[in-house]
């Protein structure tokens, strides 16, 4: 899977795989361009801060 920027849309983007405590793997977006920070799940979704928090407290 490609990823872009979801703010910016650059792809210019560093990716890390993380899995939460419930198994799910997601991977965490940094743009080199404008900074932004999105973790998106295996189907390709965004996941903002709080969702991801609210999974991990599971
Ligand atoms: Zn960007």
């Amino acid at each position: 899977m490609r990823y872009e920027c979801a703010r910016c849309s650059g792809r210019t983007v560093t990716t890390m795989p993380l899995t939460l405590p419930d198994g799910r793997d997601m991977t965490f977006v940094t743009c080199h361009v404008c900074e932004s920070n999105v973790w998106v799940d295996a189907d390709g979704a965004r996941w903002t801060k709080d969702q991801l928090f609210a999974a991990a407290r599971k």
